[in-house]
């Protein structure tokens, strides 16, 4: 799994305007969404790509959102996909059905977006805690993990994807300071044969991309130790 990964949303909804709702919205908020109007395309979707959640609609032509939620959890390569059951049904007893056949939780239609999302964070929150770090703040830079966006007061930052790891990796752990040798371990991976000095040239990178207008330098380099994010600038 890659560091700062946008969460991967299946959506099962065969009314089309239900569905363009659903992915219009998780879209806006930073999910990557996949739409599938009935339950065998989604199996199929499910097996290929198997995405971070899905969202299921209990009446769909052909097999029923309750059966695709029996069959996923029947796979041992997909039983552990979180899945939120939507049905305009509402009674307890179809929620109870739905629980029961290992849906992770139930929204009864109509529902409000902004619920929606909150519910589908909250799954994810307690599925896959890597994705729901959402925002990391140090200072005046925030990181959103989930749009891939980083800004400093009202700039936009671009960075490449190993300065945007770099950078995440310091805002995880303000004020520590981590050698060039752990740097390496922990933002390229163990496997990856770099050579040390390839992070001074990351950190020079993530430098000039952050103080572009001149501000305060967040980077701290601590002589024959290595860097840090510098919390006294925060
Ligand atoms: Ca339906």
């Amino acid at each position: 799994m890659t560091l700062a990964q946008r969460p991967f949303v299946l959506i099962v909804e065969d009314e089309p305007g239900i569905a363009e709702l659903l992915k219009y919205n998780l879209d806006k908020e930073g999910f990557r969404t996949t739409v599938s109007a009935n339950g065998e395309d989604a199996l199929l979707i499910a097996e290929e790509q198997t995405p971070h959640l899905i969202l299921l609609d209990w009446m769909l032509p052909h097999i029923s959102g309750l059966e695709v939620c029996r069959q996923l959890r029947r796979s041992t390569k997909l039983k552990d996909i979180p899945i939120i059951m939507l049905t305009a049904r509402g009674e307890e007893s179809d929620r109870v059905r739905g629980l029961n056949s290992g849906a992770d939780d139930y929204i009864v239609k109509p529902f409000s977006p902004t619920e929606l999302v909150a519910r589908v964070r909250a799954v994810l929150r307690r599925t896959s805690p890597i994705l729901s770090e959402e925002v990391l703040r140090f200072g005046n830079v925030v990181m959103d993990l989930a749009s891939h966006r980083v800004r400093r007061a009202s700039r936009d930052i671009h960075l490449g994807p190993t300065e945007f790891r770099l950078l995440r990796h310091f805002l995880q752990h303000p004020g520590r300071v981590f050698s060039r040798e752990q740097l390496l371990d922990l933002v390229w991976g163990h496997d990856v044969y770099v050579e040390l000095r390839t992070v001074d040239v990351h950190i020079r990178r993530l430098r000039k991309a952050l103080n572009e207008d001149g501000d305060e330098d967040l980077i701290r380099t601590v002589r024959s130790a290595g860097y840090a994010i510098d919390i006294k600038a925060a």
